[in-house]
């Protein structure tokens, strides 16, 4: 008997979780990823930012020590809708690797692919950076 991942009760034979705790999941997910548009075009403290997410977190049945590992994903999402719209800015950018650093989130290897695309850009080509496309695959 399999234990559901997101409440710990059991959820069936071969099952990893109940279908409504990964929806109920996914869209707490979702609702945190909201706050993170006003963390990277503003200018809050990272560990400021950091309090909110916790409290956010407990709020939306997510566990505090989740949060790193969530981190990489939610600004992948806020990138990629920023991204809809306009490029991301410089400072943005810049944002999102604080916010990386403040959790520890590694930049190397194993990391996401626009953390390594981004590093790159800001190292090698901030002409590129500026205006937002060059050396970005489409
Ligand atoms: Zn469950």
């Amino acid at each position: 008997m399999g234990e559901c991942v997101f409440c710990g009760k059991a959820a069936g034979m071969l099952a990893v979780a109940h279908r409504k705790c990964r929806d109920q999941r996914a869209a707490a997910v979702e609702r945190m990823a909201s706050l993170f548009e006003p963390f990277l075009s503003g200018s809050l403290r990272a560990d400021v930012f950091a309090s909110m997410l916790n409290e956010s977190a407990d709020n939306n049945k997510i566990q505090r020590h989740e949060i790193p590992g969530l981190i990489p994903g939610w600004l992948e999402m806020t990138i990629a809708d920023i991204s809809k719209r306009r490029p991301p800015t410089a400072h943005e950018r810049a944002r999102a690797f604080v916010l990386l650093a403040h959790y520890a989130v590694t930049t190397g290897q194993d990391a996401p692919e626009w953390v390594r695309l981004w590093g790159h850009l800001d190292v090698c080509d901030p002409a590129g950076v500026k205006s937002g496309r060059k050396g970005v695959a489409a």
